[in-house]
């Protein structure tokens, strides 16, 4: 099973993860420059991989009214007045430019008789969007981009300058590697699930919100080449129905329903009345656990007031995105479901909906020379969804177009060496501990220790420092997880790069002593937010196999400013 065979390849742009924001920037870079040489490295197959996958209705970040300052001051508002304004703005400007985009693609668009988009919200516009992943990857190879799917990135690989040169490849279906070098890479690995304990048990265990086979590596792999991250204990939880876990916005934006408690109380509306203002997302989750806590949960979303046409437009507008609840609302086809269960999801990392990521430059260039992130990857700009990570690919691609000295790049032997072995461990060693069970004690320290759903989403320092004591014991342990299979050693893979990343979460929960985003940061220890001291970005990098942790201002420059130890 030990691949033997070393492939040697090279490209102009290698792009890794073949999802929104890889296929973008693929096909930007071949539309502006079409002698390019541009390479996707794409873990499962760009027709159907990532995120898109997981189905979608809307376009959730188009400027239906209002200007991008208006958008900058919606994504602050919902987030406590910490996000990168420069990185927020400049997607702003860009959002309806990226809907044309979709357009153009071919994707169909519900519209009113005069023939406008049909808003569910002053930012949000409905979509026909289960055949985007298609269009957009058919778009991809008749433009001449190489897609290598089933080929997982699993190292970086740098030149004798330390600087990014390209990526060793796991070809699973040849069961060999490649190393391919490339002037830039670009990381397009989305975000990362399969940290905390999925919500469903089982065969269930990968029905959850964030596309599961996004474990982190793009994150694992920036960390191991020094780059610096921003935001990880910014967690993000959706409020989705229960079990099925479909989107909450269909019921409530889309059909103007509202959330309710096991008594009918429209409790998300008093909360309003009484703060006087609309809730912010982790608001409403908030407020959810709250029900619960107080035994007035479970929480529904009230859908008997839909008349015949809005229920019909609800059961069309989830058949675009999660069919499996249309299966659960019809169940019983005479007596439709009337009330939706809804609760929290697993936590997980993500910068598409929450900021956790690589800390970017406004040109989406990481910290470490030769690599640029984009998407669900980077961070510091949350609510971008799938036009902010198109705006950030294409960002990426003017930048990476500019720069004459991005020349051609020599991956030093060592280097590569060293990558190799490490990536080949598992198939080595001799021991029967198998990646799951690592799995499976990774999530339930992390369920229990780092605020995990069954603990309301809620943690504190004592726990913290158990969890990192026990991560610290489970990443030595997991150095004998062994591989028998190509599809084993995959697993291996997002296995380590899960746990590296809990272990850098951890070290952001510890260092934010303040509760800013209720739910997906909340200390029982320190419950209120601190603007004094933690109206702050938490960044980290790991220097020498340790992971350090600093915090920076809000404004440019963004200055380290001093944090105490934990
Ligand atoms: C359930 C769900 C529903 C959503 N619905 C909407 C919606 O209706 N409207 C909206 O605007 N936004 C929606 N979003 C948000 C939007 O889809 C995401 O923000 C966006 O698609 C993320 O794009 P990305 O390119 O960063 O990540 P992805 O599109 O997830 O792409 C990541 C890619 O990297 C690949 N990959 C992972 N690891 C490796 C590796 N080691 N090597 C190579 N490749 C790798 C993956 O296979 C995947 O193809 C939704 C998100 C989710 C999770």
């Amino acid at each position: 099973m030990n691949p033997l065979n070393v492939q040697r390849l090279s490209t102009d742009l290698l792009i890794i993860g073949g999802g929104t924001a890889g296929c973008m920037a693929a096909l930007f870079a071949k539309r502006a420059a079409p002698s390019l040489s541009v390479t996707i490295a794409e873990k499962a197959h760009i027709r159907r991989s990532g995120c898109l996958a997981m189905g979608l209705n809307a376009v959730n970040a188009h400027l239906v009214s209002g200007t991008p300052e208006d958008y900058l001051g919606y994504v602050r508002h919902d987030n406590y007045d910490v996000v990168r304004d420069d990185l927020v703005l400049s997607i702003g400007s860009r959002l309806n430019s990226m809907t044309a985009e979709i357009e153009r693609l071919g994707v169909p668009f519900p519209r009113t008789p005069k023939g406008e988009f049909l808003s569910r919200s002053p930012r949000s516009i409905l979509m026909h969007g289960e055949q985007l992943k298609p269009l957009l990857a058919d778009a991809v190879v008749s433009s001449g981009v190489t897609a290598l799917n089933r080929s997982p990135a699993v190292r970086l690989l740098h030149n004798a300058h330390g600087e990014v040169c390209g990526a060793l490849l796991y070809q699973m279906r040849a069961n060999a590697y490649s190393v391919i070098t490339a002037r830039a890479v670009m990381i397009c690995t989305g975000g990362a699930t399969g940290i905390y304990r999925p919500s469903n048990p089982g065969l269930a265990r990968t029905k959850t919100w964030y596309c599961p086979y996004n474990a982190g590596a793009g994150l694992a792999m920036g960390l191991r080449s020094g780059a610096e991250m921003t935001s990880f204990e910014m967690r993000f939880v959706a409020l989705r129905t229960k079990d099925v876990i479909a989107p909450t916005g269909t019921l409530m934006l889309g059909t103007g329903m509202r959330q309710c408690n096991a008594r009918g109380a429209d409790y998300t509306r008093q909360k309003e009345d009484m703060l006087g203002r609309k809730l912010t997302t982790c608001e409403r989750l908030l407020f959810t656990i709250q029900e619960h806590k107080q035994g007035s949960g479970p929480c529904y979303v009230d859908i008997s007031g839909l008349d015949r046409g809005g229920y019909d437009l609800l059961i069309e507008s989830y058949l675009n995105m999660a069919p499996s609840i249309v299966l659960h609302l019809l169940k019983d086809i005479a007596r439709p479901l009337r009330r939706v269960e809804i609760c929290g999801s697993e936590p997980c990392i993500n910068g598409g909906h929450g900021m956790a990521g690589f800390w970017i430059d406004k040109d989406r260039r990481t910290t470490v020379s030769g690599l640029y992130a984009a998407g669900d990857a980077a961070g510091g700009a949350p609510k971008k969804y799938i036009t902010g990570c198109f705006a950030e690919a294409q960002m990426a691609v003017e930048h990476f177009l500019s720069c004459e000295d991005a020349g051609a790049r020599t991956a030093a032997a060592a280097d590569i060496e060293s990558a190799l072995q490490e990536a080949s461990l598992p198939l080595q060693v001799d021991s029967s501990l198998a990646c799951t069970d690592v799995e499976e004690r990774l999530q339930k320290i992390m369920e229990e220790y780092a605020g995990g759903s069954t603990q309301n989403y809620e943690t504190s320092r004592d726990k913290l420092l158990l969890a990192r004591s026990y991560l610290e014991e489970l990443e030595q342990r997991s150095r004998a997880m062994s591989a028998a299979t190509p599809h084993d050693l995959m697993r291996t893979h997002d296995t380590s790069d899960r746990i590296l990343l809990a272990r850098v979460l951890v070290e952001h929960l510890l260092a934010r002593r303040e509760t800013r985003w209720p739910c997906y940061q909340t200390r029982l220890d320190y419950p209120l937010r601190n603007d004094l001291e933690f109206k702050a970005f938490i960044n980290s990098r790991m220097q020498g196999g340790r992971i350090t942790v600093c915090k920076r201002g809000t404004a440019p420059p963004y200055t380290n400013e001093p944090l105490e130890d934990a």
